[in-house]
């Protein structure tokens, strides 16, 4: 059953009738997956080159279906950003992660947690007011909370993302560009957008070593981040070779299976632990 639940949203199914029914159940079981605690938050630290120091974690989505098992965000996020519901998601990953940061505060460790953002948050103007006032309730300064967006939901529709990304600016939170270097992403254009970091796609920093093209890519990007004065991060770091060249770029953090693959809270707590016990 979970083969069928993959190959539908993914979109190999045969019948369109079956691939429409389908998600329409995904969509209509996803609020209960939330309240019955089916869908879960893993982390996946990031370090600062060119050492090992834990500057942070991305917040990354999973859900545990009755029927179809594991399910990746890739397979259930963009049927649920279809919906109003994916408001319910950023919800409940940003509370958790806030959660999460309170935690580590308590025990005197300094680290951001960083949240997804889909295009309708970023066309949402009532999101800054949640933002604020969840950074309120759980007592968490601006600055340990990252968002990251991807260039194409902010240039969906720009008349209405680009204030509720001023004001979430305004906040004091981290604004982070993910996946930089796909699609349309104009180097002219980074520079109008209110953020502080650019995360390069995993594409490129995946290729690095086999593809002198995606050496110049992630090069190209490591120097004019810093030109425009961002923190630059590279995601899928997968081996000694791809962090080696990173540090020899001056590229500022790293994430990726070399370090950590994204792993459940409680092994992620583990995990820090024995990082940090010698
Ligand atoms: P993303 O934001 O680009 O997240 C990075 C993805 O790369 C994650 O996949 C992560 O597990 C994977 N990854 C990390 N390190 C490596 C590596 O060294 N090698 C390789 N090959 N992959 C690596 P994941 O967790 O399956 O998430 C996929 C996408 O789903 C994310 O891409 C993000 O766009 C979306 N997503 C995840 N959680 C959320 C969420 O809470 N809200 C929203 N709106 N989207 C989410
Ligand atoms: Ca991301
Ligand atoms: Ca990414
Ligand atoms: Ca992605």
């Amino acid at each position: 059953a979970a083969r069928n639940a993959k190959d539908v949203v993914r979109g190999y199914a045969p019948a369109m009738g079956q691939v429409f029914l389908r998600r329409f159940q995904l969509v209509t079981q996803f609020r209960q997956a939330l309240d019955t605690g089916q869908v879960e938050v893993h982390y996946q630290p990031k370090v600062a080159l060119p050492g090992r120091q834990v500057v942070g974690a991305e917040a990354l989505v999973r859900w545990w279906h009755p029927e179809y098992g594991r399910l990746d965000p890739d397979e259930f996020v963009p049927v649920v950003e279809a919906t109003g519901l994916v408001d319910a998601l950023t919800s409940f990953v940003m509370e958790r992660a806030l959660i999460k940061v309170r935690e580590w505060m308590d025990r005197d460790l300094r680290m951001s947690v960083a949240v997804n953002l889909s295009v309708r948050n970023l066309n949402d103007e009532s999101f800054p007011d949640r933002v604020s006032e969840a950074l309120l309730r759980h007592d968490v300064p601006p600055e340990l909370l990252t968002f990251e967006l991807t260039e194409s939901s902010v240039m969906e529709e720009p008349e209405r993302s680009m204030p509720v990304l001023r004001r979430l600016h305004a906040l004091g939170v981290v604004l982070a560009v993910d996946d930089f270097g796909t699609g349309y992403s104009s180097l002219a254009y980074l520079r109008t957008l209110p953020v502080d970091e650019v995360k390069i796609d995993k594409s490129f920093v995946l290729g690095m070593g086999t593809d002198l093209s995606d050496m110049a890519v992630v090069r190209t990007i490591v120097e004019l981040g810093h030109s425009l004065d961002l923190v630059v991060v590279a995601e899928g770091v997968e081996d000694d070779a791809a962090r080696d060249q990173l540090v020899g770029m001056r590229c500022d953090i790293a994430q990726g299976y070399l370090i950590s693959r994204p792993l459940p809270e409680d092994r992620f707590e583990a995990w820090l632990q024995a990082r940090t016990v010698k």
